[in-house]
């Protein structure tokens, strides 16, 4: 496959390349261009050409342009999931609704744009008034990481799109073909070449480029928190808008009142979907003492019935981790646990399966008795394990939540609504789901505390970070006082 600059399918200058391999096989997917920064900066100003273009065209055309794209995208969502589930590993279900949410997110934008009201307001003293409009930023640089590799994409394109921006996407060089496919997809539906351009390459090239360029005016990036702080770093140099969605190590909360069946369904849910590698995931799971016996018993027992394979066999439950290094991230910080004296409730590791042994496959694990200095406790753990523990009341429960540098999602589960409203109060997070397993949607803004990043993806909030804010300032003819000197 090739990258795309201007509407064009495009090698590298180099004509370098690199394999994009499937992490359920250890096959080759697929090669793409291992772009350079010749190829970011063409790119980059294909993209500053259709700026001018894209910016004038008025919002209800913008708004008819994103419900094409989801059009398209829902057209080809089965071409688009099985690309998206060889090259990321997760079951073809996920990626199925993970592409169907890049079409929702377009469309959620489609209807804001050009529903957006102002006001006029006078000055205080009375000569005159002022209005706020809003522009758009310009060329932003959208950098991706490889467990969400669509839906992110969206979280960038549509609301940065429907402001009148044009972009460049990075996608991570372990999953960068669906996010080709769905940019070859724009075109079709009205949006002008170069408004958004996807070059592949390492991110140490790529990416570097893409903060140093002046005429990049804002980076939106997800990814991993100590690739956060290098963006921070990068971007300071010609002070471009930021969005940073970064880490997370989300609790979750169990109360003695809560709905244990459902609540145990959550944790399974929350911890194994996307094999643990979602940002917003259960990381760490406290639970009340009264409860702790029966509510354990009953995860372990639904835990073993997740079954790991293919994702492109339709009756798996999880897929592989993505990479080999990230899988033996998991396993080092589940023997980490274990060496400071945790038990493992589900023992995870490397299935028996023959035909999984190419992939990088690992178990779901379940840890009880975790000490609260295991770095699966401190650090975010990107994969299919779960450290519990055992709290003996709310307080205690959000005092443990929130002793973390990370700040993203939580989730408290009680049916009491004072509990639930003080709880989600208290957790440092930028989301708290109350008897839900993390789960985004199109029109809730998302984003972190703490080290898990600044700026919000998605509702209107969402849309605010893709626009200057201008004001215009209008003196009444005749009114206010002369301009002379000396000023008094
Ligand atoms: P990384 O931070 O490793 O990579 C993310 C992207 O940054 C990739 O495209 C990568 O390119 C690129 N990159 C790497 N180095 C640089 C650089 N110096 N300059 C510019 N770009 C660079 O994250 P992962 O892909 O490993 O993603 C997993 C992480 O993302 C997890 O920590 C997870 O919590 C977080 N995440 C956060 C979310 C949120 O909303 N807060 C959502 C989803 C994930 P390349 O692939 O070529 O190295």
């Amino acid at each position: 496959m090739k990258m795309f600059i201007q509407g064009e399918s495009a090698d590298a200058e180099s004509a370098a390349t690199f394999d994009v391999t499937n992490p359920a096989t250890g096959e080759t997917v697929d090669s793409v261009p291992k772009g350079g920064r010749e190829d970011a900066r063409r790119a980059i100003d294909a993209a500053g050409d259709a700026f001018k273009v894209w910016s004038e065209r008025p919002p209800i055309e913008r708004s008819r342009v994103l419900l094409k794209i989801a059009e398209h995208v829902r057209a080809n969502v089965e071409d688009l999931a099985t690309t998206l589930t060889q090259e990321q590993g997760k079951p073809l279900g996920e990626s199925r609704s993970e592409v169907n949410s890049f079409a929702n997110t377009c469309e959620y934008y489609a209807g804001l744009i050009g529903r957006q009201r102002g006001a006029q307001t006078p000055f205080s003293t009375g000569e005159g008034f002022f209005i706020v409009t809003k522009r758009p930023l310009g060329v932003v640089g959208a950098i991706l990481p490889w467990n969400f590799p669509v839906s992110l994409m969206g979280w960038k394109l549509g609301p940065g799109l429907a402001a009148g921006n044009t972009f460049v996407v990075k996608p991570a060089s372990t999953t960068p073909l669906t996010d080709i496919k769905v940019a070859g997809l724009l075109g079709k539906a009205g949006l002008p070449p170069g408004a958004v351009n996807v070059v592949t390459g390492p991110g140490a090239v790529v990416g570097e480029e893409l903060l140093d360029n002046p005429k990049v005016a804002k980076i939106a990036f997800t990814g991993e928190t100590a690739t956060g702080k290098r963006i921070m770093e990068g971007s300071a140099k010609s002070i471009k808008r930021l969005t940073l969605e970064l880490g997370g190590s989300d609790p979750m909360i169990v109360c003695d009142d809560a709905d244990l069946e459902l609540a145990v369904e959550g944790a399974a849910w929350g911890r194994f979907r996307n094999c643990g590698q979602s940002c917003t995931s259960v990381k760490r799971l406290f639970l009340f003492e009264s409860i702790a016996e029966g509510f354990v018993r009953d995860l372990v027992e639904k835990v073993k019935t997740i079954k790991v394979g293919n994702g492109l066999d339709r009756s798996t439950h999880m897929g592989p981790v993505h990479t080999v290094e990230q899988r033996e991230k998991v396993q080092s910080m589940v023997e980490d646990a274990e060496g400071r004296g945790a038990k493992e409730l589900v023992r995870g590791g490397r299935p028996d399966q023959k035909e999984l042994a190419k992939g990088n496959f690992y178990t779901p694990t379940l840890l009880g008795e975790v000490d609260y200095e295991a770095q699966i406790a401190r650090e975010e753990c990107f994969g299919p394990a779960l450290p519990i523990f055992i709290v003996k009341d709310l307080e205690e429960a959000i005092d443990r939540a929130n002793d973390t540098l990370y700040g993203l999602g939580s989730s408290v589960w009680t049916r009491n609504v004072e509990r639930a409203y003080h709880a989600a109060e208290r957790i440092q997070a930028g989301t708290t789901w109350v008897n839900s397993p993390p789960i985004a949607r199109a029109e809730v803004p998302f984003g972190g505390f703490k080290q898990s990043g600044f700026g919000r993806e998605l509702g209107i909030e969402g849309l605010d970070h893709y626009f200057e804010t201008k004001s215009i300032q209008v003196l009444e003819y005749g009114k206010g006082k002369r301009w002379a000197f000396p000023i008094n």
